[in-house]
């Protein structure tokens, strides 16, 4: 590439990236996307093990955002809706619990009239009086939702993410039948289609930029364009994983309002579905969600209303340091004895049935260095400072710069994109570059 002023360098081969480089390539922008590794989707990883579609990234549709929907309609994809009965595990033993969650979450429901000032939702919760005995599930939950500490995210920017996913049905799940990389598949087939290349296993060491152009530096060389998207996820950039030359300040000082979320999961494949034969409690057959508050990890899912034989555990926040450093046999083998206390029957019957344990370190993974942003306390504008264009030359995109109290999702990464690319075409007809 050079720098003739048509071309665009996009960083990252994740959903932020490819939507941004599709939308650039279709308005017939020269385009390359630089991918560190030798895949594309970033943190959309799906694995296939025998007929099942594993995800070991994103693995939820929340909601109905309609950039996400629009894409799956056209791509021809098939989703199902998650549903199932929530089930407990505490101190008298495994039970149906669906509706019992409801007044544990209370308190987060309030925030969507909280006004500020901001601070961080465990001083919320002391600021309300809300008893340490009623926390335990809320922070659970916040913690376990946005891979966040909860002594650290931002409560107005929950507030915020509570009115955005009602207004789109954010309490209704779907899952991509067959895998959420067919996405991202389908996206980098449209940007060739449109001439638009993508560079695998080039790993960016160094941007280097000045108004009107960008060099990106790797070990093999460098690319060279008048504009770039960056979409380099947030624990690379706090990382200084990449070098940036001159470091644009105005990012760089607003990057502390977020935080990179640490979370860990793994999907275990059984031979069977034996839960679903064990006689209590019951109802098990139709189990979704279940929670062993006490135990690691503390939320489970089963894939229902699918029947593959798979149970997926997941913990978020600062918990999750407990699994730290642990391999999939590890995690397997632990999962099981958690599993035969959950379900009264012997570890050895559990491990028995499992095939394979899948996951996926995020945490040390050199190209995400965690699971996805959150806001910290005071940095709710944080974002909005992210997503300006600096001198009309870099355009930072990824799910970490969304403004729509979306974070941590692949349709924000999504609407990062489209933004991105919005912006880069506004400068050719000389507007101003900003879309909110
Ligand atoms: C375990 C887990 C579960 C999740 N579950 C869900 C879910 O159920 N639903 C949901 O909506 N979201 C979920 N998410 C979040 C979702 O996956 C992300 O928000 C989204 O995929 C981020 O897209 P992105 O393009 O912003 O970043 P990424 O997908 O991370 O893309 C960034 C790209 O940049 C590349 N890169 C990094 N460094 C360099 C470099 N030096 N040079 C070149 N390229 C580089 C990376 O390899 C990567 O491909 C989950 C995430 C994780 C980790």
């Amino acid at each position: 590439m050079s720098d003739s002023g048509n071309e665009v360098l996009v960083i990252g081969a994740g959903m932020a990236g490819l939507t941004a480089a599709r939308a650039l390539a279709e308005a017939g922008r020269s385009v390359l996307v630089i991918e560190a590794q030798g895949r594309i989707g970033g943190r959309i990883l799906t694995r296939r093990v025998g007929d099942d579609a594993i995800e070991l990234g994103a693995e939820f549709i929340h909601g109905r955002p309609p950039e996400l929907w629009a894409l799956i309609a056209e791509a021809g994809l098939e989703t199902y809706e998650r549903g199932g009965t929530q089930f407990c595990f505490d101190d008298d033993g495994l039970r149906d619990c669906s509706g019992e969650m409801e007044d544990s979450f209370a308190p987060l429901e309030a925030l969507e009239t909280f006004a500020g000032p901001d601070m961080s939702f465990a001083a919320y919760l002391d600021r309300e009086q809300v008893p340490e005995e009623r926390r335990g599930r809320v922070v659970g939950y916040v913690e376990g939702f946005n891979a966040a500490d909860h002594r650290e995210i931002s409560a107005l920017s929950l507030g915020v993410q509570q009115k955005a996913e009602e207004e789109s049905e954010g309490d209704r799940v779907w899952r991509l039948r067959g895998g959420y990389d067919q996405l991202t598949e389908y996206l980098a087939q449209r940007i060739r289609e449109r001439g638009g290349r993508i560079a695998l296993e080039t790993p960016v060491q160094e941007i280097r930029w000045k108004a009107g152009r960008v060099e990106a530096i790797h070990a093999g060389g460098n690319f060279v364009a008048s504009q770039a998207v960056v979409t380099l996820p947030l624990g690379v950039l706090q990382g200084g994983r990449v070098k940036f030359s001159p470091q644009p300040e105005t990012v760089f000082a607003a990057m502390d309002g977020l935080r990179m979320g640490q979370a860990r999961r793994f999907t275990l494949v059984f031979r069977e579905r034996f839960w679903a034969k064990l006689p209590q409690p019951a109802g098990l057959s139709g189990m979704g969600f279940f929670f062993s508050f006490a135990a690691m990890p503390p939320v489970w899912w089963t894939p229902h209303p699918e029947t593959a034989a798979t149970i997926t555990g997941w913990v978020g926040g600062p918990r999750s340091a407990a699994l730290d450093g642990m391999g999939a046999e590890e995690l397997g083998s632990e999962a099981c004895s958690t599993l035969a206390r959950i379900f009264g029957i012997k570890t050895e019957a559990v491990a028995a049935m499992l095939l394979e344990c899948c996951t996926h370190d995020w945490r040390h993974d050199p190209f995400a260095l965690g699971a996805y942003s959150y806001v910290a306390a005071g940095g709710l504008e944080t974002s909005h400072r992210m997503q300006e264009p600096v001198e009309r030359t870099l355009f930072f995109a990824g799910e970490h710069t969304d403004v729509t109290g979306h974070w941590g999702t692949v349709h924000a990464a999504m609407r990062s994109g489209l933004r991105a690319a919005a912006q880069v075409l506004e400068g050719d007809s000389g507007g101003l570059a900003m879309v909110k």
